[in-house]
């Protein structure tokens, strides 16, 4: 029985995204975004043995989170949509699964035995690739940057001047002048308004206190469809963080017969550590921590609300800073990072 969770919670987007607030653009140096995936590499589910280089790194990323050795298996399309069938969920909806064994004898409790590996979808291992393969994140935006320098134009300009002619005949001790019109060059400053790419900052700014009806993005041209696809993005480094904690053994539901297995809270709870975790795995793909932190909060604060209505099972009030659900090691970081 597949412990399994729903696509990423759809986000209301509207169109409209307000102009960001750039103050302080620049404070702060991080270090540079760095490709974790040769840009080379072929497609993520290409290697049946499951050893592409995305596969081996988010091994590496979902053992350290599970605790204990697992491994990631990316699948394409069709043998993506012939697993989930097998265990009866949608291939549509569905971004990645843990399978679990349930044994069931006499009165006692049901026996879990949870599988060694993760299947991820296309979708989750495509939005994976791309953003480990990237050397500058897509999840990075450069804002232009106004100002106003100074250069040096020449122009021609005619001034008259005096010419002495020498010494006046008819006037002993005097000498003759007169005027003539002449050209020259000068130097004229000019003010120039100039816009140029600044630095690459978080693209989402909005923080975990977003005022507006839509994200907050550095770029006041961000379009929907770019919103989704930061979305999308923050769903796959999620989703990989959420498959590593069943793996380490948070699970439970209802088998197909009908029986509760486990942990009732497991879902919300690998939800809610997944958002906390998220921030280390963008950076373990090669984020600079200010991005990796902004993509947690946009996730926490943009996709999760909606899954109190859309997928309860994964939501609890108590996925919150200091709540049941925190499990950080380090609170004074921003909720919901602090996990490492
Ligand atoms: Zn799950």
């Amino acid at each position: 029985m597949p412990t399994r969770r729903p696509a990423a919670v759809p986000v209301a987007l509207l169109v409209a995204v307000a102009a960001a607030a750039l103050a302080g653009v620049g404070a702060t140096t991080a270090r540079a975004d760095t490709s974790t995936v040769s840009p080379s590499a072929g497609l993520p589910w290409a290697d049946p043995q499951h050893r592409s280089p995305l596969e081996q790194v988010a091994s590496t990323i979902a053992s350290h989170i599970a605790g204990r050795p697992v491994t990631v298996r990316c699948e394409g399309a069709t043998d993506w949509t012939k697993l989930t069938r097998e265990r009866g969920v949608n291939p549509e909806l569905e971004l990645g699964y843990v399978g679990v064994t349930v044994t069931t004898s006499g009165g006692s409790a049901p026996a879990i035995s949870t599988e060694t590996f993760t299947e991820l979808s296309p979708v989750t291992c495509s939005g994976l690739q791309t953003f480990a393969q990237a050397a500058a994140k897509p999840t990075k935006c450069s804002p232009l940057v106004t100002a106003t320098t100074v250069v040096q134009t020449t122009k021609q300009v005619t001034t008259r001047v005096k010419v002495d002619l020498g010494p006046d005949p008819k006037r002993p001790g005097k000498r003759r002048t007169t005027f003539r019109t002449v050209t020259k060059t000068v130097t004229v400053p000019l003010q120039v308004m100039t816009s140029t790419p600044g630095p690459a900052v978080p693209c989402y700014t909005g923080g975990l206190n977003d005022p507006g009806r839509t994200p907050t993005f550095a770029l006041a041209s961000s379009t929907k469809a770019y919103i989704d696809s930061y979305a999308t993005m923050a769903g796959a480094l999620e989703t990989l963080a959420h498959e590593a904690l069943h793996l380490g053994g948070v699970a439970g539901g209802t088998t197909r017969g009908g029986t509760a297995f486990g942990d009732p809270r497991a879902e919300a709870k690998a939800e809610c550590g997944g958002m906390q975790w998220m921030a280390w795995v963008a950076e373990q793909l090669g984020a600079t921590h200010d991005d990796a932190v902004a993509l947690a909060q946009f996730r926490v604060t943009w996709v999760y609300p909606s899954a109190r209505k859309n997928a309860p099972l994964y939501w609890s009030a108590d996925c919150v800073a200091g709540g049941a659900l925190d499990i950080r090691t380090d609170r004074s970081q921003p909720w919901p990072t602090g996990l490492s």
